[in-house]
This record gives C-alpha cells, sequence and structure tokens, in this order.
C-alpha cells in the first residue's frame, strides 16, 4: 500500500534500524521505544491487523511468532521480554500494518 508508513520502511524509502528481515518479515527498531530494546516485526506483505487475518495466514504469524525469541536473544533478551499486538482502533493501533512489539531490558 503505498501509503502505509510500515510498507514504505518494507521498501526502502523510509529509513529503519532494522535487526532482522527474510523474504516474508522484517523487524526495526521502534522510533520511541518503551523499553531499552523495542522491536517491532511485520509482515512484509500488507496486512492492516489482526482482524484482517485469516486461517490461511497461520504460517505467517507462526512465522512472526517462532522469530520473535530468535531475534529477541540476539538484542540480549534472552532472560526474558513482552510482547504485544495492538489490534483496531478499539485496541490502541496507531499504525495500520500489522506488528508485533517485543519489549525488554537486556539482563548482565
Ligand atoms: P501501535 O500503537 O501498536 O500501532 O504502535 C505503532 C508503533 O509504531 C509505535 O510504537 C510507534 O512508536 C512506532 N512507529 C511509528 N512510526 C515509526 C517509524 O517510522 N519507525 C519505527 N517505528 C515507528
Amino acid at each position: 500500500m503505498s501509503d502505509c508508513l510500515f510498507c514504505k520502511i518494507v521498501a526502502g524509502t523510509i529509513p529503519a534500524k532494522v535487526v532482522y528481515e527474510d523474504d516474508d518479515v522484517i523487524a526495526f527498531n521502534d522510533i520511541r521505544p518503551a523499553a531499552p530494546v523495542h522491536f517491532l516485526l511485520i509482515p512484509k506483505r500488507h496486512i492492516e491487523s489482526l482482524l484482517t487475518t485469516s486461517m490461511e495466514d497461520q504460517a505467517l504469524l507462526g512465522k512472526m511468532l517462532a522469530l520473535a525469541p530468535v531475534i529477541a536473544r540476539e538484542q540480549g533478551l534472552g532472560a526474558g521480554f513482552k510482547t504485544a499486538i495492538n489490534t483496531g482502533l478499539a485496541g490502541g493501533q496507531e499504525v495500520f500494518h500489522l506488528h508485533l512489539h517485543v519489549l525488554g531490558t537486556p539482563q548482565e
């Protein structure tokens, strides 16, 4: 989608600190971090929110969840982290391209 902020990050037309990328997903640091480590993991394909997913997306959604701890460990969060997916206006979603927040504080 041409007017989607996160699609522009996927396309490379808006800069982002990318911490992981493959054919299906990309993860980058949140511009307003709410924790010492705060990155967003998103599908490259434009999906508005969890409310617009279906059972056909289960492989992609499963991949996102399975990758979260892999990237989190690489970012120093091997001791633990929080995840969140805000969904819809009523769920506090501000950017309407599905994203998984991963937040935490690296431990000694
Ligand atoms: P939401 O409320 O779950 O939709 O969260 C959107 C997140 O996107 C917020 O934590 C914002 O700080 C973050 N954000 C907005 N614009 C950018 C950007 O250009 N780069 C990285 N993160 C962004």
